[in-house]
């Protein structure tokens, strides 16, 4: 079993081929949005890299792209994956590599001549990015999405999900169809590269992500009167731009009061009206999100955040609301996945290190219907989502090793 190992020249010929679909020479990014064209092609490249192997492959009525040895339809599996689509400008493995990874362990295997007791199925899950505000594809598997949810959808240019989702040839009210029993799964393994500086900075080359973090997004207003930056004195203002950075320069003293190491709050969008250079702003709208990976930690950030808010808009007259766009619960991964994981690495005499998950994956939802856990391999300076986005060769070797042997011992025991 020892003797397994990923042919590391086979995976990187398939990340650089599929880096090619939505690739622009000029930023020397990749963008594959959620259905649009180059979404459809990648997925199709994909299904063909499956068939051209001899595998089995098919896209459900989410537009998930599924894997395995053989056609025969198995009542359990050993799932892997993650997503082929991209942010806009975006880096060669992020999702990918979770991917072309599964395809490559179908391919160890059949290599050795294993058929495991439990099939290995690798999924490609369909707009994990959040185009249309969510990860459709996992989500539709798990049996979470709604009929209104499909109908109303629509991207920050006011796309309907349903629109694009015909012009990819899907039927979006058929999209509830890809809805998998639960029981389905035995286990969910994902490998992705950090999007974090953690591991480059530790230099080790794995992760073993414990839990993923949770977030909640909220839009607060800030609302003061606007007047003549001349004319108004100091201390007779109601200045929303004032409020917004007496809240800033809270922020540290939230997170050590409330917070972990985890704790993560964040503005990240600013709108300051009227926003002329001789005029006291009276409002201020910006968006903030708040991360941790414990659900009473991340409650108390928000409620924190609410009292600050609240006595700073007393403290410069200022009226204070906000809106919660969404909030996120924290998800641990299963212990069992783990030790496995960890266990694997160890025996691969590979370095490595616990630590949660700062952005969300796929793996979130699986953990709801099976016990599933990640591998992390270091983005260098910590890069994703940016051209710039790149993980070492080797490293790359490393994780997916992981991940072979992981998916190994739990499709053979
Ligand atoms: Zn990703």
């Amino acid at each position: 079993m020892s003797t397994l190992a990923i042919n590391l020249e086979r995976l990187k010929s398939d990340l650089l081929s599929l880096f090619e679909i939505g690739y622009n020479p000029e930023t020397k990014g990749v963008t594959r949005l959620g259905f649009t064209e180059a979404d459809t092609r990648a997925k199709q490249w994909l299904k063909e890299r499956f068939e051209h192997e001899g595998f089995w492959s098919y896209i459900d009525q989410a537009g998930n792209v599924v894997g395995r040895a053989k056609a025969e339809q198995p009542s359990q599996v050993v799932a892997t994956g993650s997503h082929i689509d991209s942010v806009i400008s975006g880096g060669m493995f992020d999702g990918t590599l979770g991917v072309l990874a599964g395809l490559e362990v179908l391919r160890v295997l059949r290599d050795h001549d294993i058929t495991p007791a439990t099939p290995v199925e690798v999924y490609a899950f369909s707009e994990e990015e959040g185009r249309f505000g969510g990860m459709m594809g996992v989500q539709a598997l798990i049996g979470e999405l709604t009929p209104d949810w499909l109908m109303s959808a629509h991207d920050v240019n006011g796309v309907k999900l349903q629109d694009e989702m015909r012009a990819c040839g899907l039927d979006p009210m058929r999209a509830l169809e890809a809805r998998v029993d639960p029981g389905y799964f035995k286990s969910y393994i994902e490998l992705h590269i950090e999007q974090g500086p953690v591991l480059d900075t530790i230099r080790k080359p794995i992760g073993v992500v414990e839990s993923i973090s949770g977030v909640y997004k909220w839009i607060v207003r800030l609302i003061g009167k606007s007047n003549h930056a001349g004319t108004a004195p100091m201390n007779m203002r109601s200045d929303a731009f004032m409020g917004l950075a007496n809240f800033a320069n809270e922020i540290p003293r939230i997170i050590a009061e409330e917070g972990s190491d985890k704790s993560r709050l964040t503005v990240g969008k600013v709108d300051l009206k009227p926003g002329h250079a001789h005029t006291v702003p009276g409002e201020v709208e910006f968006t903030l999100v708040g991360r941790d990976t414990d659900c009473d930690v991340m409650q108390a950030l928000a409620d924190s955040c609410r009292k600050v808010l609240s006595a700073i808009a007393r403290k410069h007259n200022l009226m204070f609301e906000f809106e919660q766009m969404s909030w996120l619960e924290p998800q641990p991964m299963s212990d069992t996945i783990i030790k496995l994981i960890a266990e694997q690495a160890t025996r691969l005499d590979l370095p490595h290190e616990h630590m949660p998950s700062g952005a969300g994956h796929d793996a979130q939802h699986m953990a709801k219907v099976t016990q599933a856990g990640m591998i992390f391999v270091p983005s260098v300076n910590g890069i994703s989502h940016a051209p710039d986005e790149w993980t070492h060769w080797q490293d790359i070797e490393k994780g997916a090793n992981v991940l072979l042997h992981s998916l190994h011992k739990l499709a053979t025991e």
